[in-house]
């Protein structure tokens, strides 16, 4: 306990698996927490004495098992094994921590989801920027970026990291400006200094200048960089031989897409759990590489027309080549994890099995390499140059390892024969153990006529020849005498005893040969770590457009032409998403939209609830969006030109789900956007405004048109969704604002959805039809068209008296009811008085001419 105690100290808020013999123990509120998240027996030990204390652990085999539900569960599990030998040592054994896995940092294949990084994240902040560092060491990727907060808020959440590093202290800066939702932890302030963090990865990466990764001039970038590498080595990670490449993410090198917008868009994730976004739809790749390298595209679309149009020609080469396509795809199918799999070589994590999979990976790139080579394409036999068959490797890996190697060394045979002779003699030794001796019997005697010679084995000498008396004398001069028994003597030979030594602990040292041999291979693996991780990322390129190729003829997208205009021109766009998820025989309505700067650069579109403005708004985002990842789109035609930013705001009242809809939240929202405005941008305005009462709505609304219409620096192009027809007054004054709404047919008292969109406003609200379609009360609703009647017959212009005046002619229908009312208690106590089984025809008529009286009506 003491020793446990020890250790403990130096990680107070980590959980400690201490490991005692064949189990993982903890210890006091660890066991207790422990027993709670894995359903494990809490016990004491100690029982009723002073040093009394809880306790749960599990079989240390079961680590696997228990280690990700820890980890999942957000706690940060030291593992504290045993550092020697119990049995070579006399006193307490030593004990130390071995890996301290935190949510952000983990190697374990069932913490890590193949589809996703596991990223572990360090900011740094400093006046009004920031600087943030992403890390997998799973896969070696590592990401740096440094701007304002808005940029690095972005990249954290598009980033999803599973683990935030700061400052200690600096608690209210960061919930100032980033999201709450992930998992944090503090470091210590000298971490983010600038001369420690340039020595740490100039250390690192060996590098006199960190001018190559061309982040010389970002300090910030450069001290979470560093941070987030120290923190990897304060817990106990200290295998790094993978993270050989820091890249920049540049922001200007893809288009912004505020967080707003890849949450309203549902590029990865929905607010509505279970709801099917955009990832889902297009993320059909074949490689946990590949799927992740999709959800990257994603979020970082490009700008620049060259690499746009280069990944959708190899989409359109995949299209038309259908033996291309298919290689390719029996291939990578054979690939696997590579990424993750080299990064086990540095961390020497890697097991027979995955050794294997590595050769079947470089096996795959072969034909792959071949047919881009082949391709008749300016990019893809540049891109298949590039790949490296690593044939050293390869052919180490087929002569040296089995085919179906065990999992672990002492688990089965692992090398291959042929690589030792002293492995392959020991196995011999095992497998023909009783052969081999029989055989040397035989030999001796012939050699010595004595055919009742026996071999056999004892505790005290090991192997040894016996022959009983009568053939004594003929034992050779070689043979030296051991024992002698009453009627026998045993001797033993040279021969023998090398044969022995041989066999006893053959076993044992098989294992210490293969380990060595494994241990050797996956050392020379090493230099191979920068050609494979290049390998992974190309053919994670490879599998996206395939993937990009199979869900456009899948889904019947087609080849956007993406220009440098300042048009956008879709024909028959669709919603990726919904026109998926629409019940059998309901046919998603396709619909034109043109955005430009100087004709039409803002559509005013009105419609009813439920008509399709939100889809109509969205699906033209995610069409640019898709164009400019390297995707074909849904839609007829698509002749884009090239957008560099992405704004979308909806109005509070829509995603007052998310608990922060606040109008203030909204305008604030969509400050931000009037302040970053540029002539490529688009701008996607759901209902702005509608989080206030009609009026103030109206009149946001209006100015924020207006300042986007009038705006001197840039013409954006926007699409503005609100069911408030009044705003299409501004299309009289502001030539560049058209109108268009969502079509509707009215039959009856029934609206029936066209879901086309056609050129012109509204003439009126649609709130009420909507109310009658959901079932409100008929008075309700006759009631509310009363109302708006009058409010839409008033010319005064004055809303206020307006309402006055509807409100005090309520007023007096309403009395009718107010049962407190003089008159109306007169009236219910004269009708409760009549007993209608005595009452004369003649009678109830005068009885209604009284009441009328009391009513003041003559
Ligand atoms: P609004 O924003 O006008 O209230 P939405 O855009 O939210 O309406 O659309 C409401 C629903 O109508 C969507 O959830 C979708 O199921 C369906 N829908 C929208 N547009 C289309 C379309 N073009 N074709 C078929 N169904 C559509
Ligand atoms: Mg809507």
């Amino acid at each position: 306990m003491k020793q446990y105690n020890q250790i403990k100290a130096k990680y107070p808020d980590a959980m400690l698996l201490f490991r005692v013999g064949d189990f993982y123990e903890t210890f006091g509120q660890d066991a207790v927490k422990a027993s709670n998240v894995l359903n494990i027996i809490l016990t004491k030990r100690g029982k009723d004495s002073p040093s009394e204390i809880e306790l749960a652990g599990f079989p240390h085999h079961s680590l696997d098992t228990y280690l990700p539900k820890l980890v999942r569960a957000g706690i940060r599990v030291a593992i504290c094994d045993q550092l020697e030998d119990p049995k070579m040592t006399k006193t307490i054994v030593k004990r130390g921590v071995t890996e301290l896995v935190t949510p952000g940092l983990s190697y374990n294949d069932k913490v890590l989801n193949g589809n996703e990084n596991n990223f572990l994240a360090a900011v740094h902040f400093d006046g009004n920027r920031a600087g943030v560092a992403f890390i997998d060491i799973s896969t070696g990727e590592f990401l740096v970026a440094e701007g304002g907060f808005e940029y690095i808020d972005k990249l954290i959440q598009s980033f999803a990291p599973k683990e935030i590093l700061y400052q200690k202290g600096k608690q209210k800066i960061y919930h100032e400006h980033f999201s709450d939702k992930f998992y944090t932890y503090n470091l210590e302030d000298w971490v983010f200094t600038l001369d420690f963090a340039q020595e740490n990865l100039e250390k690192h990466f060996e590098v006199k200048s960190l001018k190559g990764f061309g982040i010389d001039t970002l300090p910030l970038a450069i001290i979470s960089a560093s941070a987030a590498l120290h923190y990897i080595a304060q817990t106990q990670h200290d295998k790094l031989g993978h993270i050989k490449q820091l890249s920049r993410l540049e922001e200007d090198r893809y288009v912004w897409l505020d967080r707003f917008t890849i949450r309203n868009l549902e590029l990865l994730y929905s607010q509505n759990e279970g709801a099917t976004t955009l990832i889902d739809i297009i993320d059909k790749t074949l490689t946990p590489p590949g799927s992740r390298m999709m959800r990257r595209w994603m979020v970082l679309p490009l700008k620049d027309l060259a690499p746009i149009q280069e990944r959708h020609h190899i989409v359109k080469h995949y299209l038309e080549h259908n033996d291309f396509k298919s290689t390719i795809e029996t291939q990578l199918k054979e690939v696997g994890d590579l990424e993750r799999i080299i990064a086990k070589v540095a961390t020497t994590r890697i097991n027979p099995k995955e050794i294997i999979q590595l050769k079947r990976a470089l096996v795959a790139i072969d034909p792959i390499k071949t047919a881009c080579a082949e391709a008749k394409s300016k990019v893809l036999p540049l891109l298949g140059d590039q790949l490296n068959l690593c044939v050293a490797l390869r052919s180490r890996i087929e002569n040296e390892i089995l085919d179906e190697p065990a999992i672990s060394v002492g688990k089965g045979p692992i090398i291959a024969e042929g690589i030792s002779p002293e492995l392959d003699d020991l196995r011999e030794i095992l497998a023909n153990g009783k052969q081999y001796l029989e055989d040397m019997r035989l030999r001796e005697v012939e050699r010595t006529g004595i055919s009742s010679i026996k071999i056999a084995f004892n505790n005290v000498f090991g192997y040894y020849i016996e022959v009983r008396n009568s053939h004594k004398d003929k034992v050779p001069e070689d043979w030296i005498r051991k024992q002698t028994l009453v009627n026998a003597e045993r001797y033993i030979t040279e021969e023998l005893k090398e044969y022995e030594s041989k066999i006893l602990g053959a076993e044992e040292k098989i294992h210490v040969l293969e380990s060595n041999l494994l241990a050797d291979l996956v050392y020379s693996m090493a230099d191979f770590i920068t050609p494979i991780q290049h390998n992974a990322v190309i053919l994670a390129k490879l599998d996206c457009l395939h993937a990009f190729a199979e869900v456009a003829t899948k889904n019947n997208y087609s080849a956007p032409e993406i220009n440098d205009s300042l048009i956008i021109d879709i024909k028959e766009g669709r919603h990726p998403v919904i026109e998926n998820q629409l019940p059998i025989g309901e046919p998603f309505i396709a619909n034109d939209v043109m955005l430009d700067n100087d004709s039409q650069q803002i559509i005013m579109i009105t419609g009813p609830n439920m008509s399709g403005k939100s889809a109509l708004l969205r699906q033209t985002a995610l069409i640019c969006l898709m164009a400019q990842i390297g995707s074909y789109v849904p839609a007829k035609s698509a002749k884009l030109g090239l957008i560099d930013k992405i704004f979308t705001r909806v109005g509070a009242s829509d995603n007052i789900s998310s608990g922060e809809s606040t109008f203030m939240v909204e305008m604030n929202e969509t400050a931000s956007i009037l302040n970053n405005l540029s002539e490529r941008s688009l701008i996607i305005l759901d209902e702005i405004g509608r989080g206030t009462s009609t009026y103030d709505g109206i009149s946001i609304a209006w100015s924020i048109t207006e300042y986007l219409h009038e705006n001197k620096i840039a013409r954006p192009k926007t699409l503005f969704a609100t069911h408030y027809h009044e705003l299409n007054e501004m299309s009289g004054t502001f030539n560049r604002i058209k109108n268009h709404n969502v079509s509707i047919k009215e039959v009856g008292n029934k609206i029936i959805f066209m879901r086309k969109l056609v050129p012109g406003g509204s003439a009126h609200s649609f709130g009420i039809h909507v109310a009658k379609m959901a079932g409100m009360p008929a008075q309700v609703l006759k009631r509310a068209d009363q109302i708006l009647l009058q409010l839409e017959k008033s010319h005064s212009g004055d809303l206020k008296e307006e309402v006055k005046a509807i409100a005090a002619d309520a007023n007096m229908q309403l009395s009718f009811f107010q049962l407190d009312d003089p008159v109306l208690m007169q009236i219910k106590e004269e009708i409760e008085n009549i007993d209608i089984n005595t009452l004369t025809p003649v009678e109830a008529l005068m009885k209604l001419n009284e009441i009328k009286k009391y009513m003041g009506v003559k």
